[in-house]
C-alpha cells in the first residue's frame, strides 16, 4: 500500500493514527537532533519529523533525500508544537518510523515555489515540474471543474454532446488552417477546424435541436499571450430559437458557472449595439467596470478659430474624475508622449482641467474662454477637480486612440478591479466589412451568419453602400473588456446563403466545391437556427482576474507555436514524406 492518506488530509483529530503517505520532498530542515521534511502531493503538504533519538539509521537516511526525491512513509500522527495556519495539515506532523525511497530526482532546474525562479521557457521544457507548483496545479483544477460545470448545466437544459470530426475540410471563421496531408489521397489535405461551425449547423438539420461540445479547435495565426494555435471553445448551437432565447440561455450558463465556481452573483447583462459600443467606448468589447464614456465635442468646439479642432472630423473626450490635481503640465506632457507612441499613434492631447478652487485651466485656453469650456464641461457632466481629455481627426481612429487612452486611465485610477465582473452583450454587428486592400467584403462573424430580419430584403438587391450598412444577427459576450464569446443566428436558406457567398467573393464553383454539403442539406428542411460559442481557455483565465490562457493549457505552445517540451513541431522522416508523397520526387507528375 502506498498511501493511507494523501498530503492534505491530516487533521488534529488524526491525532495517535498510523498513517503511510507518499508523495516529494518539498523541502527538508536539519536540526541535528531532529529533521522536518514538507511532503507533498496534489493535495497538499504535511510535514514529516525524523527523530535521531528515537532512529539513527532513519535519520540519516532522510537527512541524504533531495528536493523532488518521491518517497514512502510511515509514522504516527501528532499535534505539532508550533502550529502552521496557514496550511490545512499545519496542526499536525508526522512521527516517522518508517522510510522508502521510491524514486530519486534530479536536482530541479527551477524552485517548485509559488514564486518560481524558473523563466517561462524552462518551465514550458520542464512543465512536467512547473504542474507541481500550487498555481498552476490549481488552474487545471478550475478547468476540469469549469468543464464538468458547463456539462452539468448545458446537460440540464437537454443540450446533447456530439463529438465532430478532427480531420474535416477548410471552415473559414478568417484564420489559415493548419492541414495535415492524407497517405492515402495523395496530394490531398484534411483542414484541422477552425471550429465546428458546419457540422453543427449540419447536426440542426439533423434535428438534434440543442448541440454542445466542448472542443479544440485550431487557427494558424500569430500568437499573443491571449492565443494558441489549439485552444478550446464550449460551442452551441440550437434550433428553432431567436437571438433573445440564445443570449438568455448563454446568460444562464455564465451566471452558474461564476455561481458555483467563484461564489459570485453576477450583476445584469445589459445589451448595447455594436455601433453604441463604438460610439461610447471605442471597442466592441468595452470594459464596463468603469464609465468614463465617450462625449463628441464637434458642437460646441468647431469654428472657433482652432485648426485642429474645425479640420477634425471628430472631436471626443472623456472625462477622468478627481484627477485635474494629480497631473501636472510634465504629467500631462508624459501622457501626450504615451498616446503619440506608434501603438496608439494620435497627434495630440488636449485637457481641460476644472480645478476645485473653480480655475480652468487648458491646453486651448487661447482659443477657448471660460464660458466655452464650462459648456464643454457641463456636457461631460465634470465637477470641480476632474480633467477632461480629448482627442480629434479621423473618426474610427480617435475613437480607437481614445479608448486606449480611456483604458489606460482606467489601470492608473484603479479602476479595473480583478475581482469584480461586467458581462455585457454587444449585439447588431455589421454583416460584412469591406477590405480597401483586397477590395472585397470579408463576413464580419461568419459567412454563416444571417442578417437582421429587415435587411434580408436588401441584403438581396442592394448596391455596395447598402451591403456596408447591413446588420446581422451577431452577438458577442464581453466581459471586464474580454470578449468570452460570439455567436449568431444563422441563415438557413440556400438562395439567401449563396447571396452571402457572392457578396463575399465566392464564384458559383467555389461555393458548390467548398460548402455543397450545407448548401445541399439547406434544401432538406433546414430548420431556424443559431447559435455562440465561448473561448474555454479565455473564460478560465477571466475569471481569475488573469491575462494569459497559456497558464490554463496543461501544454501550451510558446509564441513561436512551438511545445518546447516535445519538441514540436519537427522535420519527419523521409519515409514518412515518401509515404505521404510530400517529396518532390514523389509528387506524382500527372
Ligand atoms: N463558430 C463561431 C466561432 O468560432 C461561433 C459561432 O458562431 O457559434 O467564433
Amino acid at each position: 500500500m502506498y498511501r493511507s492518506h494523501n498530503c492534505g488530509e491530516l487533521r488534529i483529530e488524526n491525532e495517535g493514527q498510523n498513517v503511510t503517505l507518499s508523495g516529494w520532498v518539498q523541502v527538508s530542515r536539519d536540526f541535528g537532533g531532529m529533521t522536518f521534511m514538507d511532503l507533498r502531493d496534489r493535495y497538499g503538504i504535511t510535514q514529516l519529523v525524523f527523530n535521531m533519538e528515537s532512529n539513527v539509521e532513519l535519520c540519516e537516511a532522510a537527512r541524504k533525500l533531495g528536493r523532488e526525491d518521491v518517497i514512502k512513509v510511515k509514522g504516527r500522527v501528532k499535534e505539532r508544537s508550533n502550529k502552521n495556519p496557514n496550511r490545512d495539515t499545519g496542526d499536525i506532523e508526522i512521527e516517522i518510523n518508517a522510510l522508502t525511497i521510491l524514486n530519486e530526482s534530479k536536482v530541479p532546474p527551477f524552485t517548485i515555489e509559488d514564486d518560481t525562479d524558473g523563466g517561462e521557457d524552462l518551465r514550458m521544457k520542464y512543465r512536467y515540474l512547473d504542474i507541481r507548483r500550487n498555481s498552476v496545479r490549481d488552474n487545471l483544477i478550475f478547468r476540469s471543474k469549469l468543464a464538468i460545470e458547463t456539462r452539468k448545466y448545458l446537460d440540464g437544459q437537454e443540450f446533447i454532446e456530439v463529438e465532430t470530426p478532427v480531420l474535416i475540410k477548410s471552415t473559414p471563421e478568417g484564420a489559415r488552417d493548419f492541414v495535415v496531408p492524407s497517405r492515402m489521397n495523395p496530394g490531398q489535405f484534411y483542414a484541422l477546424p477552425q471550429s465546428p461551425q458546419t457540422f453543427k449547423q449540419i447536426l440542426m438539420i439533423a434535428g438534434m435541436d440543442k448541440y454542445f461540445q466542448i472542443v479544440k479547435c485550431f487557427r494558424d495565426e500569430d500568437l499573443r499571450a491571449d492565443r494558441q494555435p489549439e485552444f478550446t471553445q464550449i460551442d452551441c448551437e440550437m434550433s428553432f430559437v431567436t437571438r433573445d432565447n440564445i443570449l438568455d440561455t448563454f446568460e444562464g450558463l455564465t451566471r452558474h458557472l461564476f455561481q458555483s465556481l467563484k461564489n459570485t452573483t453576477l450583476p445584469s447583462f445589459p445589451r448595447m449595439s455594436y455601433d453604441d459600443a463604438l460610439k461610447q467606448y471605442g471597442s466592441d468589447k468595452p470594459d464596463t467596470r468603469f464609465e468614463m464614456r465617450f462625449v463628441e465635442l464637434n458642437d460646441l468646439a468647431k469654428g472657433k478659430g482652432f485648426g485642429v479642432f474645425d479640420n477634425a472630423e471628430l472631436i471626443v473626450g472623456i472625462c477622468a474624475s478627481k484627477q485635474s490635481g494629480q497631473y501636472s503640465n510634465k504629467d500631462i506632457k508624459k501622457l501626450t508622449e504615451w498616446i503619440q507612441r506608434p501603438q496608439v499613434g494620435a497627434k495630440g492631447l488636449v485637457y481641460v482641467k476644472f480645478e476645485e478652487d473653480g480655475t480652468i485651466k487648458s491646453s486651448v485656453g487661447k482659443f477657448y474662454d471660460d464660458d466655452a469650456l464650462r459648456t464643454w464641461g457641463d456636457k461631460m457632466k465634470a465637477k470641480a477637480g476632474d480633467m477632461l481629455l480629448i482627442l480629434s481627426g479621423e473618426a474610427e481612429k480617435t475613437r480607437k486612440q481614445l479608448n486606449e487612452l480611456r483604458l489606460e486611465m482606467g489601470r492608473r485610477m484603479g479602476l479595473m478591479d480583478p475581482t469584480e465582473f461586467k458581462p455585457l452583450w454587444v449585439v447588431d454587428f455589421p454583416l460584412l466589412e469591406w477590405d480597401e486592400d483586397a477590395n472585397r467584403f470579408h463576413a464580419m462573424h461568419h459567412p454563416f451568419t444571417a442578417p437582421k430580419k429587415e435587411d434580408q430584403e436588401r441584403m438581396k438587391t442592394g448596391d455596395h453602400e447598402t451591403m456596408k450598412a447591413l446588420r446581422a444577427d451577431a452577438y458577442d459576450l464581453v466581459i471586464n473588456g474580454v470578449e468570452i464569446g460570439g455567436g449568431s443566428i444563422r441563415i438557413h436558406d440556400r438562395a439567401l446563403q449563396s447571396r452571402n457567398f457572392d457578396l463575399l467573393g465566392f464564384t458559383k464553383e467555389e461555393a458548390e466545391a467548398q460548402f455543397g454539403f450545407l448548401l445541399g442539406a439547406f434544401e432538406y428542411g433546414a430548420p431556424p437556427h443559431g447559435g455562440i460559442a465561448f473561448g474555454f481557455d479565455r473564460l478560465c483565465a477571466v475569471m481569475n482576474g488573469q491575462n494569459s490562457i497559456r497558464d490554463f493549457i496543461a501544454f501550451p505552445k510558446n509564441n513561436q507555436g512551438r511545445d518546447v517540451m516535445i519538441d514540436s513541431p519537427s522535420p519527419i522522416s523521409d519515409e514518412q514524406m515518401g509515404e505521404l508523397k510530400l517529396n518532390s520526387t514523389h509528387i506524382p507528375t500527372t
